[in-house]
């Protein structure tokens, strides 16, 4: 399988008012595979957010090669060989999606508007991202937020906005710089559980960068960042104690763990609200592995009548003792 992302030998040189270099990336290696969570540990200065600026399209690299799904982000001198200015801006708009630390929302707007505005510059119709907009509100557990302004939302709730705003275009790829930087540890569980649910709405592939090691657990990788380059990979037994689930019976964990509504109303893929129930074998299951433990988790199914896109969602989970 080849990756979605590939970064080889990346460099960014920055000058500083002294005319001193600051190389921010050096010689940075890095593959991720579609729908993988990529999280990026490292000290302030390593080098993160001038990574992720480069993969969003938002920078350009020194030297080195970096590709994201089909595009080539080159080096600036060779940016202009290969890519217009517009078609730089085409791979941004729709193929990734930013979270900052601090949500990037328009004081102006509602929750509603908000998560419009990048469908309003992709030029979507109306109709289709009102439908949108809701729907991820809805995904996001906000829908009854939808007129209120950011000022009128907690900080956890501006957060899930602006996770649902950066969703809006179905981008192959998340982004997320530091996004629970400037939260409390239970919106930030909430924030990693959120991240996990839309993976089952969502095709996207993140690349998650964090200075917590309870979110970055979150990840099926967690990379170690240092002095611009990836040194390594953390064990994901050393990272993962975030209490993804609130407490309970196995059943109501998963009740809790599963705030989006199955079967959903609306075909993220096609975009038509035609969904259905298809008689699957509902023991079709899977097993995940963690920490030695050994899960199975029945999935139930639906199908879009439209488009035939099938939706799953984890309906009973059973440990191996
Ligand atoms: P991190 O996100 O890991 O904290 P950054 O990518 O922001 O690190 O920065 C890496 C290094 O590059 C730092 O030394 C920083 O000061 C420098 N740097 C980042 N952006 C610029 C810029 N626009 N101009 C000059 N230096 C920069
Ligand atoms: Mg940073």
């Amino acid at each position: 399988m080849e990756s979605f992302i590939e970064v080889k030998d990346l460099t960014k040189q920055y000058m500083s008012a002294t005319e001193v270099p600051i190389l921010a990336l050096r010689n940075l290696n890095l593959d991720a595979f579609e729908n993988e969570i990529v999280s990026i540990m490292g000290p302030s200065g390593s080098g993160k957010t001038t990574l992720l600026n480069i993969l969003g399209g938002i920078d350009t690299p020194t030297s080195g090669f970096a590709r994201v799904g089909s595009y080539f982000l080159t080096a600036p001198d060779m940016m202009t060989r290969f890519f217009s200015s517009a078609s730089h801006t085409d791979f941004r708009r729709s193929t990734v999606g930013f979270i900052f630390q601090l949500h990037n929302l328009s004081p102006i707007h509602t929750a509603q508007e908000n998560v419009e505005l990048p469908l309003i510059f992709a030029g979507v119709s109306r109709e289709i991202r009102n439908k949108r907009a809701k729907e991820l509100l809805e995904n996001v557990g906000l829908s009854d937020r939808a007129t209120h302004r950011p000022d009128a939302l907690s900080g956890g709730e501006r957060q899930r906005v602006a996770v649902a705003a950066a969703f809006a275009n179905k981008p192959k790829l998340i982004l997320a710089d530091e996004p629970t930087g400037e939260l409390d540890y239970e919106n930030s569980r909430m924030l990693c559980d959120l991240f996990l649910q839309l993976k089952k709405l969502e095709d996207y592939t993140m690349i998650l960068v964090t200075h917590d090691s309870k979110v970055a657990g979150i990840g099926d990788h967690v990379l170690e960042m240092r002095d611009g380059a990836i040194r390594g990979e953390i064990p994901k037994e050393s990272v993962t104690d975030i209490k993804l689930t609130p407490s309970g019976t196995e059943e109501e964990k998963l009740q809790k763990a599963a705030p989006i509504p199955f079967p959903p109303k609306f075909c993220g893929s096609c975009g038509s609200n035609s969904i259905i129930i298809p008689k699957m074998d509902s023991k079709t299951g899977l097993w995940t592995e963690s920490g030695g433990q050994k899960t199975h988790i029945e999935l139930k199914f639906a199908q879009c009548a439209n488009c035939g896109h099938v939706f799953w969602q984890p309906s009973k989970i059973e440990m191996d003792k």
